[in-house]
């Protein structure tokens, strides 16, 4: 038998799934139902799949592939939620509780300003001092009335010492406080991680997170969409969700980003097991798991959307990521480790542009916040100096978006 042409060897099995590919690549978006068939892709259809999902990916973002030199600030690990997966958060009685002092955040971020790093991405528990003692004897002793009052001095911290640009994941936030952390970030975020309630219930993943309700994560992500901050979201898939209910996740992202055009990336993380969790002994996603993920993705947010896998995640692998039509690996830190996933080491940072040039791209360096939201509208006026002399900063600034289709129709412009 003769290899006619690569379409036609892709096209040999699950037809009826090529077809709503085609469909769905000819206009532009699939519908929930397609969506629901194809990420359900295997053999030759994942392999066509992820080359749709590539291929819009190319003529949006060309072959460049972007990551955040970064460090990362993880200012308290007390958290009230019980996420099954989770080994940032400590238990109070745990020696290794901490809330980092004002010396230790500004050491860390002056480490990463020695290294030319540009981001300082702050991660903290969620409101810790609502259910512990600790969390609120740290915080007087430190002399500040909440965990997130903390977080804005830090953030302005620094800023001012160091040029930095923070992005915060602080957890869920009213309108308010987003509005209150505005002035000292670039950007912000919080994974969106799962739309399905189920997870709530007991035995699953988000039992006892108050903050894990998806309607709570998703109001916060209007609000920041009100405020028009740059805003970086995402799922994160292993956790007991259905591929079904990963769709309807990437569904609401894209809705969200629709109405207010702040959503500058979407990560898709995957679950990985480690020792000391609930959910030690759960199975983690395989690579194929995450290229058809990965492509859907691709496919739901459409070509514009900056969409990031983690590298340190899948070591050895990662490298396949960028053939499902992924355009940024991250936060990639010479300096911190990544405490979400201490035992993952971040790819060295000439290994990881030796894995992007051996898939055909070229890496580069980015800020906290992209290019296309550097603008009046989405950045502070008291951060708006910094954010440009960071900008300017960048040997190789990434090219923007495809001029036919800005990000959120959003262009850089100039603070008058
Ligand atoms: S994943 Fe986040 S919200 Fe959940 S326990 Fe860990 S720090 Fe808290």
């Amino acid at each position: 038998m003769s290899l006619h042409s690569v379409d036609t060897a892709l096209g040999t099995r699950r037809t009826d799934l090529r077809r709503i590919l085609d469909r769905a690549l000819a206009r532009g978006r699939p519908t929930r139902e397609e969506a629901y068939a194809l990420i359900h892709a295997e053999g030759g259809d994942l392999a066509a799949l992820m080359a749709g999902a590539a291929a819009l990916r190319d003529a949006h973002h060309g072959r460049v592939v972007s990551y955040s030199r970064n460090v990362f600030v993880p200012l308290t690990n007390l958290c009230r939620d019980k996420c099954a997966y989770c080994t940032f958060a400590r238990p109070p009685t745990d020696p290794r509780a901490r809330t980092l002092t004002p010396d230790e955040v500004l050491a860390i971020a002056q480490a990463g300003q020695a290294q030319g790093c540009k981001e300082a991405l702050f991660s903290l528990g969620d409101r810790p001092e609502q259910v512990h003692a600790r969390a609120r004897e740290d915080l007087r002793r430190l002399g500040y009335p909440s965990t997130l009052a903390y977080l804005r001095d830090m953030c302005r911290l620094v800023v001012e010492e160091t040029g930095l640009l923070p992005h915060a994941n602080p957890g869920v936030l009213t309108p308010e406080e987003l509005a209150e952390l505005r002035p000292v970030t670039a950007s912000m975020g919080i994974m969106l991680e799962s739309v399905s309630e189920r997870l709530l219930e007991p035995g699953q993943a988000h039992f006892g997170c108050p903050d894990k309700v998806p309607a709570a994560r998703l109001a916060m992500m209007e609000a920041a969409g009100r405020l028009a901050i740059p805003f970086t979201t995402g799922i994160l898939i292993g956790i007991g969700e259905t591929r079904e209910e990963r769709v309807d996740s990437l569904f609401a992202i894209a809705e969200l980003h629709q109405r207010y055009g702040h959503i500058q990336e979407v990560i898709v993380q995957n679950f990985r097991a480690k020792p000391d969790i609930r959910f030690r002994d759960r199975p983690e996603p395989s690579v194929f798991e995450m290229l058809r993920t990965l492509a859907v993705a691709r496919l739901i947010l459409g070509g514009a959307m900056h969409i990031q896998a983690p590298p340190n995640l899948t070591p050895g692998a990662y490298g396949l990521y960028l053939l499902a039509g992924i355009d940024d690996w991250g936060g990639v830190s010479p300096v911190t480790l990544d405490r979400i996933n201490p035992e993952a080491p971040w790819p060295k940072l000439a290994e990881l542009r030796q894995v992007t040039q051996e898939a055909g791209h070229t890496l580069v360096e980015r800020l906290a916040i992209y290019p296309e939201y550097i603008t009046p509208q989405h950045v502070a006026p008291e951060m708006w100096t910094r954010v440009k002399r960071q900008a300017q900063a960048l040997a190789a600034p990434r090219p923007v978006a495809h001029p036919a289709h800005p990000v959120g129709s959003h262009s850089i412009g100039e603070r008058p």
